[in-house]
C-alpha cells in the first residue's frame, strides 16, 4: 500500500507517457499503454523458427538454427518508433519491455528449456560509456526474467586494427570492421545459446557474433532480435 502511494506521488512529479502514443500511463502499464502493447506489429517468426524470412537471409552466413524476431520493422513503423526512442531517447526500458513481452511468447509456445544462456550483442565500449547501456542487454534482460534463464554478456566487441592478421572468413567476406572474442575466462563449451539483439538488417553482425560463439564450442546459437528490417 505504501509503494503504490509512493508510485502515484512520483507519477505525479514525474509523470509516465507512453513512448509509442505519448498517453499517460496508468500505473498497471509498465512501460506502453494497453492500446499500443495490443497493436504491436509482431513478427511471429518464432511459429516457425527453422523456417522463415529471417532463417532464409542468414543461411550462409552461419550454420542455421532458430531465427526469430518480436516485431516488423516497418519505415516510420510503431517499431521504429520504438526503436527509435530505445537508443536515442534513453529509454532503456523499452529494452526490457520488449524482452518481457517476447519472452512471454516464447514461453507460451514451450520455449523455456531450450536454451542454457541468453548473450547480448555486445556494443562497442565507448558507444556503450557514452549511451549509458546497451540496448541488445536490456532486451536480453527481459528475455531472462520471462524465460528464467541467466543472462550473460559473454562476448567483447572491438575494432579491427591491421595489427590483428587473422580475419575469419565471413568477416572478410561482409567486410566487418569490428571483430567479436568470447571473455577471457569464459567457457561454453555444449551450450545452447539465446544470441540477442535490437534489430537484424543483412545480419553481418549476428552472424559474426554466431560463428565466434560456435568456434568456441557452443552447441548450437539461436538468433532473436526487437525487430527484423529490410535492407
Ligand atoms: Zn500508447
Amino acid at each position: 500500500m505504501r509503494l503504490l502511494f509512493l508510485q502515484d506521488f512520483l507519477d505525479l512529479i514525474f509523470p509516465r507517457n507512453c513512448p509509442q502514443c505519448g498517453r499517460a500511463l496508468f500505473d498497471f502499464e509498465p512501460c506502453l499503454c494497453t492500446v499500443c502493447q495490443g497493436t504491436l506489429p509482431v513478427a511471429n517468426f518464432h511459429l516457425r523458427p527453422f523456417d522463415n524470412e529471417l532463417t532464409s537471409k542468414i543461411r550462409g552466413l552461419m550454420p542455421v538454427h532458430r531465427a526469430m524476431a518480436f516485431l516488423r520493422f516497418t519505415k516510420k513503423g510503431k517499431s521504429q518508433k520504438l526503436l527509435h526512442q530505445l537508443k536515442y531517447r534513453h529509454m532503456p526500458e523499452i529494452g526490457v519491455e520488449m524482452g518481457r513481452l517476447f519472452g512471454q511468447s516464447l514461453d507460451k509456445e514451450g520455449f523455456r528449456s531450450e536454451w542454457d544462456v541468453i548473450v547480448p550483442v555486445p556494443l562497442h565500449p565507448l558507444k556503450q560509456k557514452r549511451r549509458g547501456f546497451n540496448q541488445s542487454e536490456e532486451f536480453a534482460k527481459g528475455l531472462a526474467k520471462s524465460l528464467d534463464i541467466s543472462m550473460n554478456s559473454l562476448l567483447d566487441r572491438r575494432k579491427f586494427t591491421e595489427t590483428q592478421t587473422k580475419k575469419s572468413r565471413l568477416q572478410r567476406l561482409e567486410n566487418v570492421e569490428e571483430v567479436f572474442e568470447l571473455k577471457k575466462g569464459e567457457a561454453i563449451q555444449g551450450l545452447r545459446i539465446l544470441l540477442v539483439d535490437d534489430v537484424i538488417t543483412t545480419g553481418a553482425t549476428l552472424c559474426a557474433c554466431a560463428n565466434v560463439l560456435l568456434d568456441c564450442g557452443a552447441k548450437h546459437v539461436d538468433l532473436a532480435t526487437i525487430a527484423a528490417g529490410g535492407q
